[in-house]
């Protein structure tokens, strides 16, 4: 019987050699049926983020700065990316372990050719939660097919209004009109309620805050603002740089008087505020302030098929091993679940004694 090591070794033996390792015997594990997967914290399994491409047609300031995402960028080979087979079949094995809801990321996700391919095969593995978030620069183009092939909602990353704001934070020059049009396209195919997710920098668009909630605050959609946060180690992230959600709230609330609302369920990481006048609703997210991973039920999957616990870890688990070196559903089905029962990540709550900056995956790789 194969040995698995345990997470103290693994941390301490070089990543790759001890992970693979680790993960072979786990797919052998004895299975715990009938015994709810939780992880060292009590957290569920409940949600999955797949990232279907490390490219982007944008260079978000925050996110992929143009300086190390040039021209000579070694962005994966397409045979290094999972299939839609492999994703959907990896997707299935989590959707048996009890999640509910998945999340089509990046990169730019609809930048990946015949998505609605894969949308589609995701669609039919039964009562989930399928949704996508998009730069929305070809939702125009994508909306209508992306809907038909069974997406269920949709969240626009749209950061201000004014086109110059919007440029700079795009970095390629895009004009805020196409993503404005491109949610115009998906509201017409049927997405509704669209949410908007606004990243705030300060310096750089807190002048846009007021303003997008007054463009959106009658249209049925919900804008929710993040803060920035210090995923990745290119974007250069400091504290300083954080507009706490609180200043957010404080901000829109002198414009437009806000009332708290309840959350949806427990551990939403959105707080949810709602106007006093037509009773619209908008939130905001304090990933950096507020930290939520008590209630952290989220595991992610990258490009090239590695599991993250966290998105804050320095390595991965290689699914895609697993998926292309023969082993059955029921041997994956172990493995991840050996990797959840693991999972101690917090660390947002623990931000001042964390990885070092270098080590850390960068958002368009393991999905945001
Ligand atoms: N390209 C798509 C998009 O921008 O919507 C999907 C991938 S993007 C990495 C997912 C989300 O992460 C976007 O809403 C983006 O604004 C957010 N994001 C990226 N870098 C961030 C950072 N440093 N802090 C907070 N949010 C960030
Ligand atoms: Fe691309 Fe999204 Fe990152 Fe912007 S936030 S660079 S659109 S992946
Ligand atoms: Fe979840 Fe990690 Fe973020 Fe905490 S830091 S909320 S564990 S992804």
């Amino acid at each position: 019987m194969a040995t698995v090591i345990p997470l103290t070794d693994l941390r301490a033996a070089p990543p790759a050699t001890a992970r693979e390792a680790f993960i072979r015997d786990a797919t052998r594990a004895p299975r715990a049926d009938g015994v709810a997967l939780v992880d060292t914290r009590n957290r569920p399994l409940h949600d999955l983020r797949i990232s279907v491409t490390d490219r982007c047609n944008f260079r978000c300031v925050y996110c992929m700065p143009k300086d190390v995402y040039g021209r000579d960028f070694p962005f994966l080979p397409h045979a290094a990316l999972l299939t839609f087979e492999e994703i959907t079949r990896v997707a299935r094995i989590f959707v048996g372990h009890g999640v509910r809801k998945i999340r089509l990321t990046g990169g730019e996700p609809l930048l990946r050719k015949n998505l609605e391919r894969l949308i589609h095969m995701l669609a039919s593995l039964g009562d989930i939660d399928l949704t996508l978030t998009t730069n929305g620069a070809l939702l125009g183009r994508k909306a209508r097919a992306l809907r038909d092939a069974g997406l269920r909602r949709v969240t626009v990353s749209l950061d201000a209004l004014d086109d110059p704001t919007f440029r700079a934070m795009n970095d390629v020059d895009f004009p805020v009109r196409r993503v404005l049009d491109g949610i115009d396209a998906a509201h017409a195919a049927g997405f509704s309620p669209i949410k908007i997710n606004a990243v705030v920098k300060r310096g750089l668009n807190e002048h846009a805050i007021v303003p997008l909630a007054r463009h959106f605050r009658g249209s049925g959609h919900i804008v929710r603002f993040i803060e920035y946060m210090d995923v990745g180690h290119t974007n250069g992230w400091r504290m300083n740089d954080v507009v706490p959600a609180a200043e957010i709230v404080e901000t829109i609330d002198r414009a437009f008087p806000l009332d708290p609302i309840e959350p949806n369920y427990a551990g939403e990481v959105a707080q949810r505020w709602r106007y006093r006048d037509n009773h619209q609703e908008v939130g905001v997210i304090a990933s950096v302030t507020q930290a939520f991973c008590r209630d952290c039920t989220r595991a992610r999957l990258s490009t090239d098929g590695k599991l993250y616990t966290c998105l804050f870890a320095d390595a991965g688990y290689d699914v895609r091993m697993l998926l292309r070196d023969g082993f059955d559903d029921a041997e994956i089905g172990n493995a991840i679940a050996a990797i959840w029962r693991l999972r101690a990540d917090r660390y947002s709550e623990i931000r001042a004694a964390n990885t070092p900056r270098e080590k850390r995956i960068e958002m368009s790789y393991i999905g945001g």
